[in-house]
């Protein structure tokens, strides 16, 4: 059965906007699919799935792309099955409903995808690197943070909000000294950066 991908896309970006779920926009998927079509990228894995758009829209790039993804809200993740089911990936998206600190995984990626909690790309780093492919890419998305992390920590009157951009900087600089990994950062979307495994 034929499916409108233009409807169907549309209605996820709705649901989106009504629920508040943060996926993508326009600006960070056009690079990270252009990204996956250059590199010639095969094997995904994202955390932070979501409803399922990002995946989708990598899924989508070409035929020969597998996408393993994590999602740690069940609301969220039952919703991305369901999208996933709509487009007929379900062969191509794995989707594991667990905390993407916790799992241990065994398969190797060309390019690993960090869009969950801000304040524990670190942690996920750390938890996945060792399942990426030699010369592989991580790229994580919301690094400025809508500017925040151009802004001194002492400015930021609450607490909360001042501890999630301390992480965000902490990234930042973990990234700019990690001696096995070349990162570049984009001024795209909400911030994008690419780091590549030497
Ligand atoms: N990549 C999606 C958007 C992800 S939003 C898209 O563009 O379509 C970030 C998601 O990460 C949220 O749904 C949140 O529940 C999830 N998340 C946050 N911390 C997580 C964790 N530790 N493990 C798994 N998922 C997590
Ligand atoms: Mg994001």
């Amino acid at each position: 059965m034929a499916i409108d991908l233009h409807k169907e896309l549309r209605m996820i970006k709705e649901y989106a906007q009504e629920h508040n779920v943060p996926i993508m926009q326009e600006e960070g998927i056009k690079f990270l699919t252009t990204f996956i079509l250059k590199h010639q990228i095969k094997n995904i894995l994202e955390v932070g799935t979501a409803i399922g758009y990002s995946a989708i829209m990598m899924a989508l790039v070409n035929e020969d792309i597998h996408v393993t993804t994590i999602e740690r809200d069940e609301e969220r993740y039952l919703e991305a099955v369901k999208n996933i089911k709509k487009f007929g990936l379900q062969n191509r998206i794995t989707l594991l409903f667990k905390d993407a600190k916790e799992i241990k995984l065994d398969e190797q990626f060309d390019l690993i995808f960090l869009d969950a909690a801000k304040a524990q790309n670190i942690a996920f780093f750390q938890n996945f690197e060792k399942n990426l492919k030699k010369e592989g890419y991580i790229i994580t998305d919301n690094m400025n943070f809508h500017g925040y992390v151009n802004v001194k920590l002492e400015e930021i009157q609450s607490k909360n909000l001042r501890n999630l951009v301390r992480k965000i900087k902490e990234y930042h600089t973990f990234l700019e000294e990690n001696d096995h990994f070349i990162t570049e950062f984009y001024p795209v979307g909400d911030g994008i950066s690419v780091s590549e495994k030497k």
